[in-house]
């Protein structure tokens, strides 16, 4: 393979996990683009353009490509980053200081949520939210997943993962012998993002949203004290921990620590379900899951049936 096709294999695998870890957009250089679309024309690579559905946006003001030059490559990157270092792990935010004994949790947990629904901290999204979406489940769960931002279904209901993508993790939930009510679901974002009008879909949290928010969950962690919490995507791991980067694709599955409680990193279930439109309709992604799932029941000292042990394989 030549050095301009291996480049360009490298740019659609880091455009890829951009995507799965939740980036709709990048910045490009117009230098960067001006060098490439001048470049010598070269033999056609085995895949010559990442699929629009797998790859994020690129937002660029350069000049439309001229007919017969090579594809436009992204640019990656500061130069001074190689692209297959690891991305370094923040010291996640501190918790607040909760001064409160086990009788009062109840009533601090109330106060905290009557909070939360009349937050305004955010103008854009509480012109546009229908819900607060707080959380569900068990105040006292053992285990809490911690996912993005409520979707339109959330922000409808008001509760976390109730569309499609939430209908999933409950099922991943059973299949480890719960439920959602014993356990506990929340998002880093408690109000639907907004998103132009009349335009579909969702948008990840922008960082200066995640910041007001975060507050929230830190709370809500430090009066549920999970033993294990499961963050859903890398947006979710970047919202916890306070970093700007977190490739979901590399790190899943590596247990991190957040002020002392495990945290599991695994995929979104909206990027599985995302995988089930692939050859093997998601068997492999969900495999991966669900082996990020058997560490925590581990984690939990919780029963595994050689039947659990062998889904997916
Ligand atoms: S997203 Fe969070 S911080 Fe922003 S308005 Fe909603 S509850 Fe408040």
């Amino acid at each position: 393979m030549s050095a301009y096709a291996q480049l360009l294999e490298a740019a659609i695998r880091d455009l890829e996990e951009r995507k799965a870890a939740g980036e709709r957009f990048i910045a490009i250089a117009p230098e960067t683009l001006s060098a490439l679309t001048t470049s010598q024309s070269v033999p056609t690579p085995a895949r010559t353009q990442p699929a629009e559905s797998s790859t994020p946006a690129v937002r660029s003001t350069s000049t439309p490509r001229a007919s017969g030059s090579p594809p436009r490559l992204p640019a990656i990157r500061s130069t001074a980053t190689p692209l297959n270092a690891p991305r370094p792990v923040a010291a996640p935010p501190a918790l607040p200081l909760l001064n409160i004994t086990a009788a009062e949790k109840p009533a601090a947990f109330a106060a905290l949520r009557e909070r939360a629904l009349a937050c305004t901290k955010c103008p854009q999204l509480v012109t546009t939210r229908k819900s607060v979406v707080f959380g569900t489940g068990d105040p006292n769960a053992q285990l809490m997943f911690v996912g993005e931002a409520p979707g339109a279904d959330e922000d409808q209901q008001g509760e976390p993962f109730v569309g499609r993508a939430g209908q999933l993790l409950t099922r991943i939930i059973q299949a480890a012998n719960l439920s959602r009510e014993a356990v506990y679901i929340a998002n880093i974002l408690k109000c639907r993002p907004d998103t132009p009008l009349g335009t579909p879909g969702n948008r990840p949290p922008r960082p200066e949203e995640r910041a007001a928010c975060l507050p929230y969950l830190l709370e809500q962690i430090q009066l549920i004290q999970p033993r294990v919490i499961v963050a859903l995507g890398g947006t979710a791991v970047e919202g916890l921990f306070g970093q700007t980067e977190f490739r979901i694709t590399r790190q899943r599955g590596k247990w991190m620590d957040f002020h002392g409680t495990p945290v599991m990193p695994t995929f979104h279930p909206s990027y599985v379900l995302r995988a089930e439109e692939g050859p093997d309709k998601g068997r492999a992604t969900k495999r991966l899951v669900w082996e990020d799932m058997l560490q925590v029941m581990v984690r939990l000292e919780m029963p595994i049936s050689e039947k659990q042990r062998g889904f997916f394989k």
